[in-house]
């Protein structure tokens, strides 16, 4: 319906040069509600046509000028007009005019004289028919619209005239036109891909037998030899029978969608580094290639690698090499494991997700269809040959090995996690015994006990091995530059996994009773090292020594550092123990004994970590303390947090007010210092001054020492 008339009447174009039907058609319709144009003649009427845009034209055949047939043509030639309804008003019995009238594009026709009684009718008739068919229209246009967004193609296959209809949006995903394509089943199966065609033609077999729907996803070849990706959805309708008479369906094109998916399902389950998959697709695929097995009783086994040392590549040669040889040897390790098929029979077509990187240097691999458990150790062994061959990355020969564990399903694990995790501890032991080398789980030995156990002995050889080694961090006195003191700390230079810091063996140590013979033979070397610096003359500064609350409870305790100081010839005073709260806590008692004992024999007595315990000042009182040392955990946020500053005013003020000596642990900047010297802390610690050093350090630090202290004598 034109625009004008959608609020009200309905207008229609009277054109014919009588001014009688003129005024008799105006009179019929404006009674049935329906506004009324006229035109004289056929030029008139085309004008009022593009002027008044009417919802039904009423013309004339034998309008004066252009007769009725040329109008009609020329409404039907306008885009605007196309659909506009023209009822031909032509002479009675006049066949031929009634003809040419449809050949020409008219709606209908009705002869003159006109039978005024039924045309309102007819016209209105007309009208709703026109506004019908603008209705259908727009929507196809919508639903076209909607399909092209969509790439939503349809087709309908008529089984009785064995055409196949294509909607355009098909034809476009397809890349083909109506009469490149062929008709029927052969039509519907050519459009997929050669090795897909099997799937499509069960699916229409069923659908064509027994009504049945189907859903499938496939690829299709374009005339132009492109492959997209579509979905394919097809319902059958059948007629009262029962019989299937027409199958219809969707087409829809799914490739940019399935691209997309599948670069985010990469992204998620592949390494980006060397392009394997990562723990997480590993696991999933090993949880498939489990459920396989177990229904054919097979064997599956897990090989968990670990490059043996790689830490020291990264950090001579760079993490940009280190990365390459991650990259050359996830390709050397896929490589090898192809090799290696015949070896053990391992499934002729390995899944994907056969070889993933579990995250840094750590790599896995699954066996599966394993006729026996020994076969999975001879892919290990392949694999660590092959890896053993030198890389060459950048210009440097590189030489590594791995170390291998292997668990085997189902006698190490029935799922995922437990193999990969007993296949790492095997692992592990395989590292522990040497490296470049494999080792089956043993079952018998929980995983962390096992990792536990080969550092408990590791760590009970360490003090015979020499491995054990103490780093001297000095103690300033801020004002005068003053070395105030010297803490020994300990250190672990471990054969192959490097320099060990304190935290990681000394609660294993503490749990095993280890403990007591390595503090025994700190107190030792702590007091060599201090008499060896004062034979050589250096400034006698104390040295401070960390004591475990076990080493500390046993009752031979002073008398063993009285011992270690007559060995070393050394004076009491310069040895200060550093002990933390917890110690005093235990048994009071004794604690407040052993300290009196040894405060006679003039060692200095530390409270180590103050703050983070119970801080009393009751204690603090009972027992003879000579310092205490505010714990770092306060120094790192003074500047920033209000409270720690609060609370190490307070543990100063508390030291200030007992006579006792405050030193900050872990001063790390200038700023930390100003503000502590700023509330009266003089003795500090910490990265500022200097980390914790070798002996020899220390010692060019005392020299420097010595040297200051002459000049401020001399001046
Ligand atoms: P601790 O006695 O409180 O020693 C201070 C720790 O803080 C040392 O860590 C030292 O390296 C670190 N440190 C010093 N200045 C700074 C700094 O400015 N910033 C930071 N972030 N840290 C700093 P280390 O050597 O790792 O020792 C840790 C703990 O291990 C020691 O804490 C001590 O409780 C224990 N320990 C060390 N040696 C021995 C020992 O011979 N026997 C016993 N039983 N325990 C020891
Ligand atoms: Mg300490
Ligand atoms: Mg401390």
């Amino acid at each position: 319906m034109s625009e004008h008339s959608t609020s009200s009447r309905p207008l229609a174009l009277v054109i014919d040069d009588d001014d009688i039907v003129r005024l008799l058609v105006r009179q019929t319709l404006e009674t049935a509600a329906i506004a009324v144009a006229e035109a004289q003649s056929g030029e008139q009427g085309l004008e009022a046509l593009a002027r008044v845009r009417p919802d039904i034209v009423l013309l004339d055949v034998m309008t004066s000028g252009r007769d009725g047939f040329e109008v009609c043509t020329e409404i039907r030639a306008l885009p605007a007009s196309q659909r506009t309804p023209v009822l031909m008003m032509t002479g009675h019995d006049d066949t031929e005019s009634v003809n040419r009238a449809y050949e020409v594009g008219a709606t209908d026709f009705i002869t003159k004289p006109i039978p005024w009684p039924i045309l309102a009718h007819r016209v209105r008739y007309m009208l709703r028919a026109s506004q019908s068919l603008e209705r259908l229209a727009r929507s196809e246009a919508r639903l076209a619209e909607a399909q092209r967004l969509a790439q939503l193609g349809h087709w309908d296959w008529d089984l009785a005239s064995n055409e196949v209809y294509r909607s355009p949006e098909l034809l476009r995903i397809l890349g083909a036109t109506p009469e490149s394509s062929s008709s029927g089943y052969r039509g519907l199966i050519e459009m997929v891909h050669a090795s897909e065609r099997g799937e499509l033609e069960r699916a229409l077999r069923r659908a064509l037998n027994s009504a049945q729907p189907y859903s499938l996803e496939c690829r299709i070849v374009r005339a132009d030899g492109t492959q997209r990706v579509v979905h394919e959805r097809a319902v059958a309708d059948c007629d009262d029978n029962g019989a299937v008479i027409r199958i219809h369906g969707t087409t829809q094109d799914i490739t940019e969608h399935q691209h997309a998916e599948q670069q985010i399902r990469h992204l998620a389950m592949y390494d980006t580094l060397t392009d394997l998959p990562n723990r997480q697709f590993f696991k999933e695929q090993l949880g498939h290639s489990i459920a396989h097995v177990a229904r054919w009783s097979q064997k599956l086994a897990v090989i968990v690698l670990d490059l043996d040392r790689f830490k020291r590549i990264n950090d001579t040669l760079g993490r940009n090499v280190g990365d390459q040889l991650l990259a050359a040897v996830s390709a050397r390790l896929t490589q090898s494991l192809r090799s290696a098929d015949h070896v053990t029979r391992v499934d002729p077509s390995p899944l994907p997700g056969n070889v993933a990187r579990l995250g840094g240097d750590e790599f896995t691999v699954q066996l599966t269809g394993l006729a026996q458990a020994a076969d999975a150790g001879k892919v290990a062994r392949r694999i660590l040959s092959a890896l053993a061959q030198p890389f060459t990355l950048n210009g440097h020969e590189i030489v590594v090995t791995a170390s291998a564990g292997i668990a085997v399903y189902p006698c190490d694990g029935e799922d995922a996690d437990t193999l990969l995790k007993n296949a790492d501890s095997a692992m592990y032991h395989a590292k522990d015994h040497g490296k470049d080398d494999y080792q089956y789980f043993s079952p018998s030995m929980n995983a962390s006990a096992l990792r536990k156990l080969t550092l408990e002995s590791q760590l009970r050889k360490a003090t015979e091995r020499g491995e054990l080694l103490l780093h001297y961090q000095p103690k300033v006195e801020i004002g005068t530059h003053r070395i105030a003191g010297i803490e020994a700390l300990i250190r672990w230079q471990h054969p192959e996994l490097g320099m060990i810091a304190p935290a990681d063996f000394i609660p294993l140590a503490e749990e095993t009773g280890l403990i007591v013979p390595i503090g025994d033979w700190v107190l030792a070397q702590a007091c060599r090292q201090a008499a060896a610096w004062r034979a050589a003359g250096l400034p006698r500064v104390g040295i401070a020594v960390n004591m475990s609350s076990t080493s500390f409870a046993q009752k031979d305790f002073v008398a063993k550092v009285a011992a270690a100081l007559d060995d070393a010839k050394l004076d009491a005073r310069a040895i200060d123990i550093e002990l933390t709260e917890s110690v005093l806590m235990r048994d009071a008692e004794a604690a407040r004994a052993t300290l009196c004992a040894l405060k006679e024999h003039g060692v200095g007595l530390s409270i180590d970590d103050f703050g983070t315990g119970y801080s009393s000042l009751a204690y603090l009182r009972r027992f003879p303390i000579d310092t205490l040392k505010i714990d770092r955990s306060f120094v790192r946020d003074v500047i920033d947090n209000p409270e720690d500053a609060a609370i190490i005013a307070a543990i100063i003020a508390l030291g200030n007010s007992l006579g006792l000596a405050v030193v900050a642990e872990g001063v790390e900047s200038e700023e930390q210092a100003a503000l502590l010297h700023a509330r009266g802390c003089t003795l500090m610690q910490g990265y500022l001054f200097s980390r914790p050093v070798a002996a020899d350090d220390i010692t060019i630090m005392l020299v420097t020492e010595r040297l200051r202290r002459r000049r401020n004598v001399a001046a």
